[in-house]
């Protein structure tokens, strides 16, 4: 049976190191949100990933998200897609150790429409994730 993890807003995925990827499509809306132009917004919230073929979110320097601000997200209607997806279409092995979405084991047809809301993923993508079920 899929399981539905819920967010409980606990902010831990916006704390701990790594990179948050940015299409050049999240970086517009993104430089719209906080009223730069994207080479404004590029250059100071953004920096190569790891891997150096595109761009992430800068960290402040305790690791945390540049955007996480009084425990919440600033952008949070324009947050990225790699935000969203976590951690229903992407997770990694013992995230259940940090992360407090609470698990819910659902039908398919549920599971996809509580997906669907939580990514805003269209509903095919959450039908073909490979990582959906
Ligand atoms: S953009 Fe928002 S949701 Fe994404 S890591 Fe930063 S604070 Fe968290
Ligand atoms: S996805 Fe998990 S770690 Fe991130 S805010 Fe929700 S409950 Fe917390």
């Amino acid at each position: 049976m899929p399981i539905f993890y819920e967010c409980q807003r606990c902010t831990a995925c916006c704390r701990w190191p790594g990179d948050v990827r940015v299409s050049d499509e999240e970086i517009r809306r993104l430089a719209d949100f906080v009223s730069l132009t994207e080479g404004e917004f590029i250059q100071r919230f953004t920096r190569l990933t790891r891997d150096r073929r595109g761009l992430s979110l800068v960290e402040k320097t305790n690791g945390e998200c540049q955007f996480l601000e009084s425990g919440n997200c600033s952008v949070q209607s324009v947050k990225p897609q790699q935000c969203r997806d976590f951690p229903n279409l992407w997770r990694f092995p013992g995230f259940e150790k940090t992360c407090h979405a609470k698990p819910h084991p659902v039908d398919a047809e549920r599971y996809v429409a509580l997906v669907t809301q939580a990514t805003g993923r269209p509903e095919e993508y959450v039908r073909l994730h490979p990582s959906a079920r």
